[in-house]
């Protein structure tokens, strides 16, 4: 299979390349080209911005921010499809690491060093990094409910433990006036009792003047 495998498309981060068909695992996909710089000379373009330079060894990068060179347009990603390999000491080649869909985007790992430059300072966009974020993000959302669970669980105990003594103090209280409310309750009743008495006493002293 020779016929070119990829094309120039629309990425999530700008620019990528996709396969055109499928590509087979270990397959070489396209060359990645550009001038031939010494490093101290790579260096200085680093300073100013290129993203583009591919260390070849202790002395040389190749310069591939040209924009003929298409390869420049495969992306990024930790969880890659495909690696960059340097063949005889100055040719850059990406090939597929394993079998690629068609309008599949084509991925390789720019390496430790870019990564830690370059991607995670802004963040690393591949999916593999996506994923991980979502799944810290739902991580930390799920610490946050068990953590508002817990407290309100402990403003329950709370809430229970403030009703639990609201009400032992009231049965106290009703205790309390039930045992003055019968010493108040009693003294009513005798001067009733005396009244009545008194009032027996009345009548009686009224039928004895009649007869
Ligand atoms: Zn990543």
């Amino acid at each position: 299979m020779s016929r070119k495998s990829f094309r120039v498309g629309k990425s999530k981060t700008g620019l990528g390349l996709f396969a055109t068909r499928l590509i087979p695992k270990g397959e070489f996909i396209v060359q990645y080209r550009g001038r031939k710089l010494s490093n101290a000379v790579a260096d200085a373009l680093a300073d100013r911005g290129n993203k583009y330079l591919y260390e070849l060894n202790s002395r040389w990068t190749i310069d591939g921010a040209n924009r003929k060179n298409v390869a420049r347009y495969a992306n990024h990603s930790c969880r890659p499809n495909a690696e960059s390999d340097v063949l005889r000491g100055h040719k850059i080649i990406i090939r597929s690491i394993r079998k690629i869909q068609p309008d599949e985007e084509i991925l390789y790992d720019y390496g430790k060093d870019y990564f830690k430059l370059i991607l995670k300072p802004i963040g690393c966009k591949c999916q593999k990094c996506e994923e991980k974020r979502k799944a810290e993000r739902a991580e930390k959302r799920l610490k946050a409910k068990r953590k508002r669970e817990r407290a309100a669980k402990k403003a329950a105990k709370a809430l229970e433990t403030v009703a639990k003594r609201a009400r032992s103090l009231k049965k106290k209280a009703l205790k309390v006036k039930a045992a003055t409310g019968k010493a108040t309750a009693t003294r009513p009743a005798r001067t009733v009792s005396a009244a009545k008495t008194t009032g027996r006493t009345f009548a009686a002293e009224e039928q004895r003047k009649a007869a």
